[in-house]
């Protein structure tokens, strides 16, 4: 999955991309909007860019190694926490924290919450 691919949230997308071009990309960023506009499909698009051990353009390859693990949802450094009826319906299962709160997961460790 692409950025470039990404339908819509043109102004969202051009923030993004901004940053990868820059080679500045901020600490953190907030996607935040009506439910199926595609938050999720820009934030693991970026993520994949940032990633991207060959990156063309603001673009992840979906060839090297690391898109290989993000495209098998095994790379260790993205991970992605749901809400943890989101992450039931897409099979995965709540884990309680070492503070007894269950939180929900699906990837391998949280970068967003
Ligand atoms: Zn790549």
């Amino acid at each position: 999955m692409k950025l470039g691919e990404v339908l819509g949230q043109r102004r969202a997308l051009s923030v993004l991309v901004r940053s990868l071009e820059n080679g500045r990309p901020a600490h953190a960023y907030l996607l935040h909007g009506p439910e199926s506009v595609g938050k999720e499909r820009a934030a693991r698009s970026f993520a994949a860019s940032l990633l991207c051990a060959e990156r063309i353009g603001s673009d992840a390859c979906g060839r090297c190694r690391s898109c290989e693990r993000l495209a098998r949802g095994v790379h260790a450094d993205l991970s992605v926490v749901l809400p943890e009826d989101q992450a039931i319906a897409r099979g995965s299962r709540p884990r309680v924290t070492s503070r007894g709160r269950r939180r929900a997961r699906s990837g391998s460790r949280p970068f967003a919450s």
